[in-house]
């Protein structure tokens, strides 16, 4: 039997811009199933560039770098959402190209990503466009207490303020340097929940289970995932939601949707990413097909079968404050110890310096149920604490 129109097959190499860990865990799931690889990525010890076929050292907007990817790869990805969209519209002239350049672009804009989920009816925080002193004059004062996000490289929490009054809002947009910014309305939040849904070429889509995370200084922390981990109707609002927004981006490709779950039950979609991302990463003990597989079968072209979760499951991220306990020197965190528990499943980025609050792997625990699953994550965690 030969391949469907525009199937590429195993045996072919796929490229993808950036070298990080999500790279990395691209580069795994693409080799397992017989692919090569090629990063553009200009760090010579970047976590992805260091397991693949093939690295190209050059920046994101290098012409000859650029050129290369595109020869050696019968399609490209993005592991990054700050990747220049003009990068992805180049490369989309000579190769597919998932996720494309227009949906990339409006996920690195807050203000656009909020017009893009008021265009699709989904529910958003109350907020505002500050971009000119006359809008930031022109606030409604309900919006406040908000959150000032610069609309452009936030992540982790950072380019935000918290404001009470319009002089605290003021003084926090001198302070981000007067870049354009959204304001938030702050919501009482009750818990937040993320979804990864990839469609295909074709438009269908399929989804893993919504996931509940935790953060912890604006970081994630912590993602449970089990049958009934959210009320029913909850987890189907974000499920609709979330297809909803990649069905209006026309979107190929792997699409985390992040949400708030209000204090009365209400859903509020907060921000999407362009990619897999690190609320999905139990899917890669827990599930059938893991995130990284939906990116490598969507940007190939390969058929999209929904993923099957197979085991209650937590992800532990860790962060490389865990190699500095002692207050002293870096030290490696007692593996050993955690590998005797069940179900622990070490995820490590091959990054050579610990630092705090770098992202330096995952733990994913399973087990038979829920309750064994918390416990056994709450052993590792105070192994590790
Ligand atoms: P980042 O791009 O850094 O992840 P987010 O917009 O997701 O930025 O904000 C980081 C965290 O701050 C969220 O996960 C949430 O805990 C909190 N937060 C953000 N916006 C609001 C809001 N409008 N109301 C309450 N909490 C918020
Ligand atoms: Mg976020």
């Amino acid at each position: 039997m030969s391949a469907g129109r525009g199937v590429i097959l195993p045996g072919a190499t796929l490229g993808v811009l950036g070298g990080g860990q999500l790279g990395r865990m691209f580069v795994h799931a693409a080799q397992a199933m017989g692919y090569s690889t090629a990063v553009l990525d200009d760090d010579a010890a970047s976590p992805a560039g260091l397991v693949s076929q093939h690295h190209i050292r050059a920046g994101y907007e290098d012409p000859q770098g650029l050129a290369e990817l595109a020869r050696l790869c019968a399609a490209v990805t993005t592991e990054f959402e700050n990747v220049p969209a003009a990068a992805l519209d180049i490369l989309a002239r000579s190769l597919p190209v998932s996720p494309a350049g227009g949906a990339v672009a409006i996920a690195q804009d807050r203000a656009a990503e909020k017009a893009h989920f008021v265009r699709c009816g989904v529910p958003v925080a109350p907020h505002a466009v500050i971009a000119t002193p006359a809008q930031l004059a022109a606030v409604d004062a309900g919006l406040l207490p908000g959150i000032l996000k610069t609309a452009r490289l936030g992540y982790d929490g950072k380019g935000q303020a918290r404001v009470n009054t319009p002089q605290e809002l003021a003084a926090a947009w001198d302070d981000l340097g007067r870049v354009p910014c959204v304001l938030e309305k702050m919501l009482p939040l009750a818990h937040e929940c993320s979804v990864i849904v990839a469609r295909g070429r074709d438009g269908h889509v399929v989804h893993l289970p919504v996931q509940r995370n935790l953060h912890r200084g604006g970081i994630l922390a912590v993602t449970e995932v089990h049958e009934g981990n959210l009320p029913p109707g909850q987890a189907r609002q974000a499920l609709a939601a979330a297809k909803s927004v990649a069905d209006g981006l026309d979107y190929v490709g792997v699409l985390c949707v992040e949400f708030f779950v209000l204090q009365d039950g209400a859903l509020v979609v907060n921000e999407i990413a362009p990619r897999p991302h690190n609320s999905g990463h139990y899917s890669q003990n827990a599930c059938d097909v893991s995130q990284f597989e939906l990116q490598v079968r969507a940007m190939a072209g390969l058929p999209l079968v929904q993923p099957r979760l197979h085991s209650p499951a937590i992800m532990l991220n860790l962060l490389g404050d865990l190699w500095f306990r002692d207050g002293d020197g870096p030290a490696t965190p007692p593996w050993d110890e955690v590998l005797a528990l069940p179900g622990c499943h070490l995820h490590l980025y091959g990054k050579r310096d610990a630092k705090r609050g770098r992202k330096m792997g995952h733990l994913n625990v399973t087990g038979a149920t829920p309750g064994a699953v918390r416990a056994t994550a709450l052993k590792a965690a105070a192994i590790l604490g």
